[in-house]
């Protein structure tokens, strides 16, 4: 059902998964949305099936490590749509392997888009939300932000740092009285391509394994996510934590 929040809303990650599933429910509940990732067939793809279903969307090629594509997406959100009302910082990967791998390029790709990605998306957006006096950032953690277990200590560290980040952010623009809100959505196995930049043959099967027993589907964080957007603007859902109810850690 269409509300009229008409929100401008700036997903990372957008191509696929979760922020695929997010673009699209925000767009059909009457928000303007502005994706951003790096394959622009699929880019196009999403945006022609929200505009065939007469929402509003538009994407801006973006690679989250490169602070200037960062930018350039929130220049097209501004340019576009006059500001930027949620910023969603989702693009994620999880290459996870034990540490006698030494697959040290995937360390620091999960730090890179996990966690500088993240904090690129917060330098693009608080001032153009500062300048409005509003705005909300969303950043989508883990479950392995709380709990590691082998093979899962870079990732849960990047999702340790993505709570961390929030929650510093959070009390500043409390103290600051912006009306900027922060919440974190940190999620358990949802059915996305998330598993696929798994190389350390060694723990993927266990991890596939897991995810066609239990994973939900992304639409259930879209809703979530709308969910607490569309929370009273005097209110936040700090951190909402959400499994598959058969999911036991
Ligand atoms: P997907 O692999 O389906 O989506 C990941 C998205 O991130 C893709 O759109 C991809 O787009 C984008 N991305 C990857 N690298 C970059 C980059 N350098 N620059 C810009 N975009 C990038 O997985 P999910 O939807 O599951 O992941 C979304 C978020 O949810 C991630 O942060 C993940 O850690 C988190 N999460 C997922 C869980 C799960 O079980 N699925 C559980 C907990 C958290 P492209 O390749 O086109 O750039």
């Amino acid at each position: 059902m269409k509300q009229n929040s008409q929100k401008v809303i700036v997903i990372t990650g957008a191509s696929s998964g979760i922020g695929e599933a997010t673009a699209k429910l925000l767009a059909a509940q009457g928000n303007k949305i502005v994706l951003g990732a790096r394959r622009r067939d699929k880019l196009e793809k999403i945006v022609a099936e929200i505009s065939a279903a007469g929402g509003i969307a538009t994407y801006q090629l973006t690679d989250v490590t490169k602070r200037n594509d960062v930018d350039m997406l929130a220049k097209k959100a501004l340019d576009e749509y006059g500001q930027i009302d949620v910023w969603i910082n989702n693009a994620g990967l999880m290459p996870q392997s034990t540490f006698d791998k030494l697959k040290v390029d995937e360390w620091e790709k999960m730090i890179d888009v996990n966690i500088k990605g993240t904090l690129y998306g917060i330098a693009a957006a608080l001032l153009p939300m500062r300048q409005k006096k509003q705005g909300h950032f969303i950043n989508i953690s883990s479950i392995a932000g709380h709990l590691t277990h082998p093979g899962g200590g870079v990732y849960s560290a990047t999702k340790s740092a993505v709570l961390a980040i929030s929650d510093s952010l959070r009390q500043e623009e409390a103290l600051a009285k912006s009306n900027i809100r922060v919440s974190v959505i940190s999620p358990g196995a949802i059915a996305t391509e998330l598993t696929h930049t798994i190389t350390d043959q060694d723990i993927k099967p266990a991890i596939d394994k897991l995810y066609q027993q239990v994973a939900i589907a992304p639409e259930r964080i879209a809703q979530v996510i709308a969910f607490t957007i569309n929370s009273p603007v005097d209110t936040t859902l700090n951190e909402i934590i959400i499994r598959p109810s058969c999911q036991q850690v």
